[in-house]
């Protein structure tokens, strides 16, 4: 197996080579969702990027142990020990149980993900399934000297730690630097110093998820889970560790501060972080609520939205960016990827009726380099849909009798279009060519233009009741300036 890749090391601030720690064998942990509500398209972008991240290392030939956890306990609203617990506030708004929450957003998620062709992860452990895990590690820190424990609560001594290693190592701030952005210890607090976070933290007596450890009864704080399970299945010190941008100053340096504390190692050797999805350049955030839900995209079922995005086009339009850069989300953007995405399908269905000659106008060798040399340096997709752009017209001019292209030329383009548009880049076609799809496609035609004929004769009556009717048998209209277009509610 060959290994030219380039990764960019939030740790070191530079692209270095990758070299796992076992030759052929790559470690992965992303942190995954907080399941007390639907995600929203921010949040797959991050797992989109690092579906494409996990997707080209098993192209490249590594075996991949892929973990992405859920968390399902111990988030508090705020990042600082404080706030309400996201899932019973959650389930006291939704009268359900908490683990009714957890289980219906969990399934939401996998939904989501599947519908935009994600792979599964390896391992994808819950928080609540390793809570013996967490206190385990807890006490090897208390054992260690870099926690305390205050009314049943532990908190991680961070000045304590600063001594030995570096606390800010992953954001390159001082702890000096990092204690002028923190308020002031009120005379209430329970901590030592301001920097300090909960490992565990006690319960009330409303509290519903709640555990007995050595400290009473309580629950694990949000940064524990991912030390505890990320060096259950990937050891003490593994390849790489990735999320959003948004944790790396609190969660990421925290796990860091925890595992380090523990195993007097450092966990990760590649940090990897993906930038946000911004809406008119604001963070999409499930707190800020400027954010819809993957499947308002796709039905087109929003305010914002002025129409439906299929998966496909969704996913191309991430892509298009690289996943280090913000993507700012706008109608206008989608519907150019859509066309892109388009584009790039049609070219690859010609592939198999291209007539072939003696000789090739066009150096598919050097394509097929630079697909490489695009994933290759930090999997800028960017670049390598520009070289399938390339791959694609290619073949359009072949198919116009304005280019030749000899036969082994023409199987190593078939093997680069379809390799890395399906299995790199995860796209897949969205035309069903099955016989009861093209009929409904067929007839939904027919009742578009009856609609369109009834509403030019102003019968708005009868147009609103194919709409509504449509709609109870979950087949949605819309109507965009360029005409109506229909999606099936999934
Ligand atoms: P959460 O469910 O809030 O814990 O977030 C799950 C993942 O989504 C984390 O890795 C976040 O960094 C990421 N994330 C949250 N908001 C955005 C956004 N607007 N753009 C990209 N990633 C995001
Ligand atoms: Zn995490």
């Amino acid at each position: 197996m060959q290994n030219n890749l380039i990764i960019y090391n939030t740790l070191s601030r530079t692209k270095e080579k990758f070299t796992p720690i076992t030759p052929g064998r790559v470690g992965l942990y992303v942190c995954g969702p907080t399941v007390y509500s639907d995600v929203h398209l921010g949040n797959c972008r991050t797992f989109i990027s690092f579906d494409l991240i996990y997707r080209y290392l098993l192209f490249l030939g590594f075996k991949v142990r892929y973990v992405r956890n859920i968390t399902d306990a111990g988030h508090l609203e705020g990042d600082r020990d404080e706030g309400d617990d996201k899932f019973a506030k959650k389930a006291k708004l939704e009268q359900l149980e908490p683990m009714e929450i957890v289980q219906k957003y969990t399934l939401g998620f996998h939904d989501v993900m599947r519908s935009v062709n994600a792979l599964p992860p390896s391992v994808e452990p819950t928080a609540t399934g390793h809570i013996c895990e967490q206190i385990e590690m807890i006490k090897v820190i208390i054992d260690k000297g870099y926690a305390y424990v205050k009314n049943g609560t532990v908190y991680f001594d961070v000045e304590k730690y600063n001594k030995e290693f570096s606390y800010g190592q992953l954001t390159n701030r001082k702890l000096e630097e990092l204690l002028e952005g923190t308020r002031e210890l009120s005379g209430q607090d329970e901590k030592k110093g301001r920097l300090d976070f909960a490992l565990w933290i006690v319960a009330k007596p409303e509290t519903l998820m709640k555990w007995p450890s050595p400290w009473g009864w309580g629950f694990p704080g949000w940064h524990i889970e991912c030390s505890a399970m990320s060096s259950k299945y990937l050891g003490e010190t593994f390849d790489i560790h990735g999320g959003g941008m948004d944790l790396q100053a609190t969660h990421h340096t925290n796990e860091i501060a925890q595992s380090q504390a523990c195993n007097h190692k450092a966990p990760v050797n590649y940090w990897m972080h993906t930038n946000m999805l911004t809406m008119n350049g604001v963070r999409m955030s499930k707190t800020a609520g400027n954010g819809f839900t993957p499947q308002e995209l796709f039905t087109g079922d929003h305010p914002l939205l002025e129409k439906g995005y299929s998966p496909m086009a969704v996913r191309f339009f991430m892509m298009q960016t690289h996943y280090r850069s913000t993507l700012d989300f706008s109608n206008e953007a989608l519907q150019a990827s859509e066309k892109g995405f388009a584009r790039l399908m049609a070219s690859i269905k010609l592939l198999d009726n291209l007539k072939t000659s003696a000789t090739s106008t066009s150096n598919i060798k050097e394509l097929e380099q630079d697909c490489y040399n695009a994933m290759n340096d930090d999997f800028n997709s960017p670049i390598l849909i520009a070289s399938l752009f390339e791959g694609s017209r290619i073949i359009n001019s072949v198919n116009d009798g304005k280019e030749t292209i000899t036969e082994s030329d023409l199987a190593l383009l078939k093997k680069i279009m379809t390799d890395f548009t399906f299995d790199v880049m995860g796209l897949k076609s969205e035309t069903s060519n099955s016989t009861s799809d093209k009929a409904l496609q067929g007839v939904m035609e027919v009742i578009l233009e009856i609609r369109k004929d009834v509403k030019a004769k102003k019968d708005f009556a009868a147009s609103d009741k194919l709409r509504d009717d449509l709609n109870k048998i979950n087949i949605t209209i819309k109507d965009t300036k360029d005409g109506a277009t229909w999606s099936i509610q999934e």
